[in-house]
């Protein structure tokens, strides 16, 4: 049913156009003129026997009346100055409702709506300040931590995503991938032109799925780009209402590509094998999927606590010995400013993370005990060279260190931190000797960049992205399984 006030337009509509006045419409229903007046300014509603009689009396249908539609343009701009009122973006300004009077000429009222329009979009836009995407950023991890990193409904949906293909063990082929997106109707499209800021882009009105060319390095990036851009089909995800929005979106995502990727239904067999032989070994179960190191390590802080009772910390850092992300629920917390966000803090020295690029030979993973404040810690690291060099780090309490492979290294750390006398703090003969003589400037993160608040995704450029889907729009249909 349309509502009351469109409604009442549409009978005024056709009154008028019948030129019939409001007593002669109520004489011809035998009902009180007031009744219509109010029914006609969308403030009551008719039984639907009174509608009956006037379609009747003005020679239209009830499905006519009932239409949704405003009756003229005019209309329509009333009806969405009126609700625009209603709205909670107005209402909080506490600015009296304006009553579009007939003098008020179109043109007023055009830019009225127009303003409106703005005031909605700028409302429902993702802005957010880098402190408000920092603060964010901290809640999801906490909510996270709440419930060790592991989300049942997303594991159970990706298994049976998995399932219906028939995929039983090992990793997946940029095939099934292609398959797993057909059963939720969306083709895969590789192609150069992706927009800057995108790293996908979906289609979702012709189904398709727009990923860069397959002949770019990094075949299993393309089969994660791919599944997460299925998730936004099968997780159902709307446009993000705020940033929390949108990192919530985000993880789920790649939580359920990566859930794809590394099903729970064969992952946790291989762990819990690997925990019997005790010999757990990330690059192991990386090697075992076809996925990148990190992508293995997110994957077992998934399924370590709630299905291997493993308690554990993961970190990523960058060259200089930032974070770059982090998780944990075993008691050894990451650096952490005062606002509790750890992105961009540097980790102690002497921490597997940072000892680890100190090795020569880095093509197994580097393993040390690491006594802390919180206890003694075994942790395991592997570096890579991205754009930049980088760390990943599993590590676990000292008494869960039986299940896992490099137990019987000799590398043992102490770490202070965060006492600044750690690794901080330079050595009084030093401090001495430069204080005041010296200066450096700060090389700015790159997480200190705000997400760019161009449109409804941080960092797309709404512009570039419309251009390339309606530069695509009219391609020819697309092959069915072709290969991603
Ligand atoms: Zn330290």
């Amino acid at each position: 049913m349309a509502n009351l006030s469109t409604l009442g337009r549409r009978i005024r509509f056709y009154r008028t156009r019948n030129g019939m006045t409001l007593d002669q419409l109520s004489a011809a229903c035998d009902t009180a003129t007031s009744q219509l007046s109010l029914i006609e300014n969308g403030k009551r509603e008719p039984r639907l026997s009174l509608l009956g009689v006037i379609a009747e009396a003005l020679g239209v249908s009830v499905s006519d009346l009932l239409r949704e539609e405003a009756p003229t343009g005019r209309d329509a701009l009333e009806i969405e100055l009126e609700r625009a009122q209603e709205g909670p973006s107005y209402r909080e300004l506490g600015l009296p409702a304006l009553r579009p009077s007939k003098s008020m000429s179109d043109e007023t009222l055009r830019t009225l709506v127009g303003l409106h329009r703005e005031l909605d979009r700028r409302a429902r836009q993702a802005i957010a300040t880098p402190e408000q995407a920092r603060r964010a950023n901290t809640d999801l991890r906490l909510q996270m931590r709440e419930i060790d990193n592991y989300l049942p409904e997303i594991e159970a949906l990706a298994d049976e995503a998995v399932a219906t293909v028939g995929h039983t063990a090992g990793a997946l082929t940029h095939r099934t991938v292609a398959e797993m997106a057909e059963h939720v109707g969306l083709s895969i499209v590789h192609t150069d032109d992706l927009p800057h800021s995108a790293r996908a882009v979906v289609d979702m009105e012709h189904g398709r799925i727009y990923i860069p060319p397959a002949s770019i390095p990094g075949g299993h990036g393309l089969r994660s780009l791919a599944l997460q851009a299925v998730a936004q089909t099968v997780l159902e995800h709307r446009e993000p209402v705020d940033y929390a929005d949108f990192l919530r979106q985000r993880l789920e995502a790649s939580y359920y590509a990566a859930a794809c990727l590394m099903p729970r239904s064969s992952a946790v067999p291989f762990l819990e094998e690997a925990k019997r032989d005790r010999a757990i070994a990330i690059d192991d179960f990386r090697d075992a999927y076809g996925v990148t190191h990190e992508a293995a390590a997110l994957r077992f802080t998934n399924l370590a606590t709630q299905r291997l009772g493993i308690r554990l910390h993961y970190v990523r850092v960058a060259g200089d010995g930032t974070v770059a992300g982090a998780y944990e629920n075993d008691g050894l917390p990451p650096p952490l400013d005062a606002t509790g966000s750890t992105e961009g803090e540097v980790v102690c020295r002497f921490w597997s993370a940072r000892r680890a690029f100190a090795r020569k030979t880095r093509t197994t993973e580097h393993y040390q005990y690491t006594d802390t404040p919180a206890g003694t810690f075994f942790e395991a690291t592997q570096t890579g060279i991205g754009s930049d060099e980088y760390s990943i780090t599993v590590g676990v309490p000292y008494a869960e260190s039986k299940w896992f492979r490099g137990r019987q290294t000799p590398v043992h750390e102490t770490s202070k931190c965060p006492d600044v006398s750690c690794c901080r703090r330079p050595a009084d003969g030093l401090a001495e000797r430069w204080t005041g003589r010296s200066w450096a400037s700060p090389r700015v993160r790159p997480y200190l960049f705000a997400p760019l608040p161009h449109g409804t995704y941080p960092g797309i450029d709404d512009r570039e992205l419309h251009e390339f889907l309606q530069s695509h729009a009219d391609d020819s249909p697309i092959p069915s399984n072709g290969a991603v």
